[in-house]
């Protein structure tokens, strides 16, 4: 790990430099699912996106604590220079980890920048989570894209042969749609399409979505028995790399969290959100602690894409996040609550040796 030093200090003491980035390099999709949080009617979002010019500034300033930068979207891969900004944050900063989120549709586009990544960074781990909701025609009819199922099941198996460092993995997002399908999409994608990796996530209000109250214990009950399903049949992160055995402990922790905290929400573990070890960068260069609270950071272009004086000023934001004793369940925040927190660092440590 490059800068360990650094970066274990900050993710462990400090807590008040960016260790994660999530940016959203577009804001446009080639799908429509109904539980998407994207206003696809707003033309000005729409077109929203940041220069290379401006990206690269912003790699330069990100500072030597910075582990681990997710490229979402959107759709990423439909951003024309998604493998030039891979690129400068690979040049220019400290990641050891790259993670796209993705419809997994564009596989050809997939899988030939995966290859170039990993021909010029070969030690860099990258994950790519896939977003699989139901099958076949379900799946193609919810997400509104002809030939989605089989596209991102394709993705996934072609990125899988690649190496040991790119680690391809179906995403199943819970919702009020599939909750009473799920165990039976988990049995078809592991048993019959040989998906070893599955992860899962919860549907939660966001943007121009708004679940269903009433549907909430439906939902509950499903992603139960889907993180069953996933901890019984070990469908985890298959890569043998340090990164893969963390985030397998790290997901088990995390899903016995959001369990108890979906139907009866509380505080459970500070959240270093805002300010501390992580934040969202949208495509018009806003700047927010992550993709729930309503507080906006700054924006970049403000600052000459310095984000870490972004960061210095939200001292009180991050201060009255931890005072507040904010909570919810989104899996980005938890990932780096757990990472950070002295109750489960050393465990984690462990497993990645
Ligand atoms: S694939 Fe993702 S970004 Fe696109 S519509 Fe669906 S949820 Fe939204
Ligand atoms: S607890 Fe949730 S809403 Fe609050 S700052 Fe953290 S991620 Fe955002």
């Amino acid at each position: 790990m490059k800068f360990f030093l650094e970066k274990s200090y900050n993710i462990s003491i400090a807590k008040d430099k960016p260790a994660s980035l999530i940016h959203f390099v577009t804001n446009q999709c080639n799908a429509r699912c109904p539980h998407c949080f994207i206003d696809f009617n707003n033309e000005i979002t729409q077109k929203d996106t940041m220069s290379l010019e401006n990206i690269e500034k912003l790699t330069h300033k990100v500072g030597n604590q910075l582990m681990n930068v997710n490229l979402t979207g959107g759709e990423p891969f439909l951003n024309p220079q998604l493998e030039e900004i891979c690129n400068l944050y690979l040049q220019n900063t400290s990641i050891d980890s790259l993670f796209f989120s993705t419809n997994g549709a564009m596989t050809n586009k997939i899988v030939k920048m995966a290859q170039n990544l990993y021909g010029q960074y070969p030690d860099v781990i990258y994950t790519f989570s896939i977003s699989i909701d139901n099958l076949g025609l379900k799946h193609d009819d919810y997400r509104k894209v002809k030939n989605l199922y089989q596209k991102a099941l394709q993705t996934y198996h072609l990125l899988k042969d690649i190496s040991d460092n790119i680690q391809p993995n179906i995403t199943i997002t819970v919702c009020e749609e599939n909750a009473d399908d799920i165990e039976e999409i988990f049995n078809t994608l592991f048993f019959k399409e040989d998906i070893r990796s599955i992860t899962a996530n919860i549907v939660r209000d966001e943007g121009v979505y708004q679940l269903n109250p009433k549907s909430k214990n439906k939902i509950s009950s499903a992603y139960t028995n889907l993180i069953k399903l996933i901890t019984q049949n070990k469908a985890q992160y298959s890569g043998n790399n340090y990164l893969a055995k963390m985030m397998n402990e790290k997901e088990k922790i995390m899903y016995q969290y959001i369990q108890q905290i979906y139907t009866n929400p509380k505080y459970i573990l500070p959240c270093n959100a805002g300010g501390g070890l992580m934040g969202v960068i949208y495509p018009n260069g806003d700047v927010y602690p992550c993709e729930v609270l309503n507080k906006k950071m700054g924006n970049l272009y403000d600052y000459d894409m310095d984000l870490l004086k972004i960061w210095s000023l939200n001292n009180d934001l991050r201060k009255s996040i931890k005072k507040t004793k904010c909570h919810c369940t989104y899996e980005c925040a938890w990932s780096y609550n757990i990472l950070s927190s002295p109750k489960h660092i050393s465990q984690l440590a462990l497993k990645g040796i």
